[in-house]
């Protein structure tokens, strides 16, 4: 059956970065249910052939008056990300969802290892909430990529994170670089982490142009293909 499409309210925005917002949303008609790593599709009236579907993950897991948090960055000349920039408190905006299966999976009898390059930290985020709020054991180990200092996200929350939770590991990486220099840096940092060692669950998310080599290189360090899960932006 489809989902439903529906009108949201934006309730708030707020600038997390200098380049990326959030914009927090609730369905009128019907809440949302979703698991932590999933997405809802926004119906934006902009573009050549409008409505222009566009994806975007939860950054916080379900709340009990079922808002939704989205955090985006603005892609230059991106036609669906700088609308979202131009909404104010009170728009409302057609969304359906839940979609995807970017989820924890189970059994937690590894390690994690989420990898993240920018807002691609957005499903990531949630998935840490949802570890946090159940107080599970399970170690996690995640790698998160920014193009600056100023642009790593959620950075005092992971570091908080961090420090209060022995079983999560935080490293962050600025790369002011393009792409190729992101990919050449995170897999020789990820190298002497999984090489030779005990199995973990990697998990990785942003553009395929990341996803797919790094996916690539934990293939060449002894992972099966279906062993890495992935979620893509584009
Ligand atoms: C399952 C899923 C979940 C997503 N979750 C998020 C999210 O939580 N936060 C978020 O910011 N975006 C998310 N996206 C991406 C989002 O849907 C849009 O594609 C993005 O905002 C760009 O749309 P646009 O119309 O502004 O750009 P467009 O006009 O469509 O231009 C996109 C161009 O920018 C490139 N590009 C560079 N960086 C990105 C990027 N991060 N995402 C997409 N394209 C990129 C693409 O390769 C393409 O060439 C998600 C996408 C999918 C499929």
């Amino acid at each position: 059956m489809a989902e439903l499409t529906q009108p949201a309210v934006v309730l708030s925005t707020l600038d997390l970065t200098p380049h990326v917002r959030q914009l927090v949303l609730r369905p009128l008609q019907q809440k949302i249910l979703f698991q932590p790593g999933q997405w809802v599709s926004l119906k934006l009236p902009v573009g050549d052939k409008p409505p222009l579907n566009r994806a975007y993950s939860m950054a916080d897991p379900s709340s009990p008056y079922g808002e939704l948090t989205l955090v985006f960055d603005r892609i230059p000349e991106g036609v669906g990300s700088s609308y979202l920039y131009r909404l104010k408190s009170g728009d409302e905006v057609p969304i359906s969802g839940p979609y995807g299966n970017f989820v924890l999976p189970m059994p937690l009898d590894r390690e994690l290892l989420f990898i993240a390059r920018y807002t691609g930290l957005v499903p990531i985020r949630c998935l840490l909430k949802q570890l946090a709020e159940a107080h599970t054991s399970t170690p996690v180990l995640l790698i998160a990529v920014a193009p600056s200092e100023d642009e790593l996200l959620f950075h005092q929350e992971l570091l908080t994170l961090a420090v209060q939770s022995p079983s999560f590991r935080y490293l962050p990486l600025v790369i002011p670089g393009g792409e190729a220099e992101a990919i050449e840096r995170t897999l020789a940092m990820l190298r002497p982490l999984v090489e030779g060692q005990p199995k973990v669950i990697p998990m990785i998310s942003v553009t395929k142009g990341f996803v797919r080599p790094l996916r690539t290189g934990l293939m060449e360090f002894g992972y099966d293909r279906k062993e890495v899960k992935t979620e893509t932006f584009d």
